[in-house]
């Protein structure tokens, strides 16, 4: 895979579309002789990057020929109102996918509404059955972020077979998922992982020897150049709203890695915004077709 700023950073923007061209044609071929898949987006309340997120999901699966709905409801919703609305979605046939927006208001239990979620409808792979079945190495719905980092490492030309990886965070929805993927017996895996988190006494020392390092702890310019080895890949989820008055929208994003300070060291670095994001909402359109096939009776196969 080539890009056109450098041969070292990752083009997430240009991989994301071509692999979304890819499901564009798929879902059209699908579609001729079944009913097209469908996604419902789930919000609760008006936190502009949510609702921002949630619009680019519905837009790009229109785009591609998903059919999407998108459910909002207000902030003060009880928790019981909510879990019987997804209850509905869970035995609607139209719905193949549901997407609950992340984070929810503090007085719904997040994780009751993951669990809540049919399985077979659980297209962001944040179901406790989809973790398991990841970590058996069963086909499953997998997290959208750490699938679409697997999926630029093997554009790349990244073997992670006996790498050493680090992970910096340890969510349900990142760092977790990311590691049983790397972890794993699939061609995307068999490397040896170390997982860090808050806690962990020395992060330099996890990973300063890293053949990969994958930065995914919400915190801005952690990962300097003296911390990583000499060809590190270097993968930043990252992504923190940051002050920044010279920009119109009065911000903008940062990533975990400290780009200026690594790029030097790094043989591959993502750059924020441009790497894992665009990767992440492509993944999620590849799920929503992969549970419509699943609903349709297709055979087994992982995303
Ligand atoms: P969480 O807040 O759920 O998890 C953060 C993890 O990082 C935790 O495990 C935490 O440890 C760990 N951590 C926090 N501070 C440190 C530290 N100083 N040293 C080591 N570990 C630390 O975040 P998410 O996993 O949901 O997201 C992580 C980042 O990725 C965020 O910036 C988020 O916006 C971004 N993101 C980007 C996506 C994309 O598409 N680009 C998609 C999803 C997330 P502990 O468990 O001990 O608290």
């Amino acid at each position: 895979m080539k890009n056109t700023q450098s041969e070292k950073i990752i083009d997430g923007k240009a991989v994301g579309a071509e692999i979304t061209e890819e499901i564009r044609k798929e879902v059209l071929e699908f579609s001729m002789t079944r009913k097209p898949p469908g996604l419902t987006v789930v919000i609760v309340g008006e936190d502009p990057a949510s609702q921002s997120y949630v619009g680019m999901k519905v837009r790009k699966a229109e785009k591609i020929g998903i059919r999407s709905d998108l459910i909002e409801m207000p902030a003060d919703i009880s928790e019981g109102y909510f879990l019987d609305r997804i209850k509905k979605l869970n035995d609607d046939e139209d719905v193949d996918g549901i997407l609950v927006q992340m984070p929810l208001p503090s007085h719904i239990d997040q994780q009751k509404v993951i669990e809540a979620i049919a399985p077979s409808k659980d297209v962001d792979g944040f179901h406790p059955y989809s973790l398991g079945r990841l970590a058996a190495d069963k086909p499953t719905f997998v997290s959208c972020t750490p699938l679409g980092i697997t999926v630029l490492l093997k554009k790349y030309g990244v073997d992670t077979k006996g790498k050493k990886v680090t992970i910096v965070g340890r969510s349900l929805i990142v760092g977790k998922p990311m590691a049983l993927l790397l972890s794993g017996q699939s061609d995307t895996g068999n490397a040896t992982v170390t997982i860090c988190h808050s806690r962990t006494v020395d992060l330099k020392d996890a990973t300063i020897d890293a053949d990969i390092l994958i930065a995914a702890a919400g915190q801005p310019y952690m990962i300097t150049g003296d911390m990583v080895k000499e060809g590190v890949v270097a993968i930043d989820v990252g992504t923190t709203r940051v002050e920044d008055p010279t920009r119109k929208k009065g911000y903008r994003l940062a990533g975990d890695i400290d780009f200026d300070s690594v790029y030097p060291r790094a043989s591959l670095i993502t750059p924020v915004p441009g790497g894992v994001g665009p990767m992440t909402v492509t993944m999620l359109m590849k799920n929503t077709l992969l549970a419509a096939k699943w609903a349709r009776g297709m055979p087994d196969e992982s995303a």
